[in-house]
């Protein structure tokens, strides 16, 4: 049973990075203003990621990591509404058969925080010998959660691993989309034992400004807000998205639907498109949208490795977002 498991988890986490956009989904979801992620040899080492959100309560410790513990669902008629999710209560059980696990946390009316480490589902003790049991221990309120030696026990992922800076890299990326995406949450990110600033974005910054701050001043003063709701197709759209000013080498397309940041080549195909009538030969734009479908006109099924997603209407949808930043790129002086 571990064994598949095991196989279970190394499909739903192929990479480092598909362990921190879960541990950065539940940071958020706790109501957390601040994120403080740590990194080393590309997250196969460390993923450790603070938050300052509710915490857990000490009782939920012992089940946390047993799949389908989620707090995310109080009804079964939620799973109607769970939308992009695409699964539940499945991330941090399927980084414990993976990963060396361990989580500190405390919730506001807790004296002190408490410290667990998990193996393969369960409470685990931290030593050989030592209790499996919650620990006391001095904290702040919110979580920390630390991933170490990641695929420790799945020697052919860990294989696969070409470069640990390669692994950053997409880290980054995915860091940089929730930044912009989260404007209402602090974050930063650092490789371990480095000096330099890392990824940096305080709280008090707009949207604009962490575009400036993650990318350019350039890509930031180039950009009109774009805003676009049909009730029939059940979504509203809002974002920025570059002017003609702008002339980027590869579209940059930051997509979120339901706040989770995905793909869609549907989308990201017109709009470039859109943009070739605007933009000199092989030039390309920075596009940061986010869309609201009613969950239940989204594919639930989506993995979380493929982040393509498919949602009902899809062209309707995508036609009228593309008529809004037409419109939007034609009144623009140049
Ligand atoms: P899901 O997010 O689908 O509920 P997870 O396995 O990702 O499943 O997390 C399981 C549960 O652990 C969550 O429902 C939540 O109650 C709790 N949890 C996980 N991470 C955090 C966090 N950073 N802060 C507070 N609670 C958390
Ligand atoms: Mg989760």
């Amino acid at each position: 049973e571990d064994v598949v498991n095991k196989i279970a988890a190394g499909e739903i986490i192929v990479a480092p990075v598909h362990a921190l956009k879960e541990l950065i989904e539940n940071a958020v979801d706790a109501g957390s203003t601040s994120l403080e992620i740590l990194v080393k040899d590309g997250g196969l080492k460390l993923l450790q990621i603070s938050d300052n959100g509710c915490g857990i309560n000490k009782d939920d410790m012992a089940i946390l990591c047993e799949r389908f513990t989620t707090s995310k669902l109080k009804e079964f008629e939620d799973l109607q509404s769970i939308g992009t999710y695409g699964f539940r209560g499945e991330a941090l059980a399927s980084i414990s058969h993976i990963a060396h696990l361990s989580v500190t946390t405390k919730t506001a009316d807790s004296s002190c925080a408490w410290k667990a480490h998990y193996a393969s589902g369960k409470l685990a003790p931290p030593k050989a010998g030592q209790s499996a049991e919650p620990k006391a221990c001095a904290g702040r309120q919110g979580t920390q959660i630390q991933v170490e030696d990641l695929f420790y026990n799945v020697p052919t992922r860990r294989r696969a691993f070409r470069s640990a800076s390669e692994e950053y890299n997409k880290i980054a990326e995915l860091v940089e989309k929730y930044a912009v995406h989260c404007a209402h949450v602090a974050f930063s990110c650092k490789k371990a034992g480095e000096s330099g600033a890392g990824i940096a974005v305080p709280v008090s910054a707009t949207v604009k400004d962490r575009i400036r701050i993650l990318h350019s001043g350039s890509i930031a003063n180039e950009m009109v807000d774009v805003e676009v709701a049909n009730e029939q197709y059940g979504f509203k759209a809002k974002g920025l998205v570059s002017t003609a000013n702008y002339i980027g080498k590869r579209t940059t397309m930051l997509l979120f639907i339901n706040h989770r940041s995905v793909d869609s080549s549907v989308i990201k195909r017109a709009l470039e498109q859109t943009y070739s009538s605007f933009l000199p030969k092989g030039g390309k734009p920075f596009i940061y949208l986010s869309l609201d479908i009613e969950p239940n006109r989204v594919d639930v099924n989506v993995h979380p490795t493929k982040r393509e997603v498919n949602f009902l209407n899809e062209d309707e949808i995508t036609e009228m977002i593309c008529d809004e930043v037409r419109v939007k790129l034609g009144t623009v002086d140049r």
